[in-house]
């Protein structure tokens, strides 16, 4: 996909989102941002070569393997995106605060690039608040254009239905800060 749909969607004079440069770096980040913009979201972002490859989640992960969340996928975005945390000016794209809600790292079962291509993508977590098992399953047919995904639980052992991951965990996991604290800060990234 590549990171010009990101460089273009923004206007860097006005946001303090990293602009989308390309770096050939080798690595498996795992990153979840919590991004309070119209509607409050879950950005799931993994790198898959020198970019983290997106999804909006609007309803966050579960740890009920039979709740499959809608995953979005929206574009790639740069990999120094995984340390953003801060808030976007209300009129630019995305505006609103951003929350490194998970981090750490991730481990495909199989190539991922042939994933993406093949709309299956089985994975483990390595992060502060998401471990364990979890998959991204393309869903048939391109409604509205959307290329929708579903991400969900599998069942390893570590899944556990009662457990309302989003509802307990609300800091993030880089500064411990809620989303009203970072919204409150100035010259927060
Ligand atoms: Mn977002």
């Amino acid at each position: 996909m590549g990171l010009e749909k990101y460089n273009k969607k923004r206007d860097f004079r006005k946001t303090p989102e990293p602009k989308g440069e390309s770096k050939q770096k080798s690595g498996n980040t795992y990153v979840i941002q919590k991004h309070k913009a119209s509607r409050l979201h879950y950005d799931l972002r993994l790198q898959i070569g020198d970019v983290l490859a997106s999804w909006a989640v609007p309803k966050g992960p579960s740890y009920n393997p039979a709740d499959k969340r809608l995953a979005v996928r929206v574009e790639d975005h740069p990999l120094d995106y995984a340390g953003f945390e801060g808030t976007i000016p209300e009129d630019e794209y995305g505006g609103g605060t951003v929350m490194i809600w998970d981090k750490g790292t991730w481990e495909c079962r199989g190539n991922p690039e042939e994933g993406l291509e093949n709309g299956k993508i089985s994975f483990s977590i390595h992060g502060k608040k998401l471990k364990g098992d979890w998959a991204l399953v393309k869903m048939k047919g391109k409604k509205g254009g959307k290329d929708n995904w579903l991400f969900f639980k599998e069942k390893d052992g570590e899944e556990d239905p009662e457990y309302d991951v989003t509802g307990e965990e609300t800091g993030s996991a880089e500064s411990g800060r809620t989303l009203e604290e970072i919204a409150s800060e100035e010259g927060n990234s």
